[in-house]
């Protein structure tokens, strides 16, 4: 990496093997690295020494460096000719805030490059056995947050729209939103009999999975005590997992159907 510049990496989901050669090379080479909460740890330890290692720690509702305060920071270790490194959970640009850092060093007139990583619908996807398109079941997909944050706002999600145009929707941000998610998909006409899958920690040992139907996805999500991270899979092909299942060289969590 070069000194000043800043690189915009994405670690990918739990697992910490899923994580491009390129991202590994920028943490190899990183003077500072600004990391997330959900970035595995063990990623750090290829920083070298001496590297600066400053956590930026986002939970929902609670955030223990403003995103103002990490665009600054960014700024001022390139200024002072550094090579910094920010690290990010699954791929930058997808719920990653990366774009608004970027804008800010676009501003600054500071040299960034992004680093894609693997997002956690796909890893959630890979690891749970639901293909997100297929043939003849899936022809399209849709990444969408279901944090309220956007109510209200230029964009917010457009759930009728969902509702009736998308074969397979992978929803992030969704644990505490549950009743609202289905109240909206109901409403726009999406039937109550459409399959569902909960994928929690996926890509990590810890990774559990819940299958059943939108119309009960509340009570199972109750009944599993679902926790973040958790990724929520709607549509068809959440049955083409059953299909997949016990064929899966243990890459399947156990199967709950609701
Ligand atoms: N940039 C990240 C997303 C950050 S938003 C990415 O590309 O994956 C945070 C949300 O990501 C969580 O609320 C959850 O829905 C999802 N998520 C992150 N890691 C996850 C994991 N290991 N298993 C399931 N969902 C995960």
């Amino acid at each position: 990496m070069r000194p000043g510049t800043v690189s915009i990496v994405g670690a990918g989901p739990g697992d910490p093997e899923l994580i491009t050669l390129k991202a590994l090379k920028r943490i190899r080479e990183a003077d500072v690295i600004l990391y997330d909460r959900l970035v595995g740890e063990e990623l750090l330890d290829y920083a070298k020494e001496g590297a600066v290692r400053l956590y930026c720690g986002k939970s929902p509702g609670r955030h223990a460096m403003s995103q103002e305060r990490i665009n600054e920071t960014l700024v001022a270790y390139a200024r002072s000719g550094k090579a910094v490194v920010r690290l990010k959970g699954g791929d930058p640009l997808v719920f990653g805030r990366g774009g608004e850092e970027a804008l800010a060093l676009a501003e600054h007139r500071i040299p960034y490059e992004i680093v894609p990583g693997v997002t956690s619908a796909i890893a959630a996807a890979a690891s749970a056995g639901i293909p997100l398109t297929h043939r003849g079941v899936s022809a399209s997909l849709a990444v969408v947050t279901g944090s309220r944050c956007s109510e209200g706002s230029d964009a917010p999600v457009r759930w009728d729209m969902l509702a009736r145009g998308v074969d397979t929707i992978a929803i992030y941000m969704g644990v505490g939103q549950l009743a609202h998610i289905r109240e909206e998909l109901l409403k726009h006409g999406k039937p109550g009999s459409t399959p569902v899958a909960l994928v929690e920690r996926a890509a990590t040992p810890e990774q559990r999975v819940v299958t059943g139907t939108l119309a009960r996805i509340c009570r199972l999500a109750e009944e599993m005590r679902l926790a973040n991270p958790a990724l929520i899979v709607i549509g068809d092909v959440v049955l083409v997992r059953e299909r997949l299942l016990g064929f899966g060289l243990g890459l399947f969590g156990e199967a709950v159907n609701g």
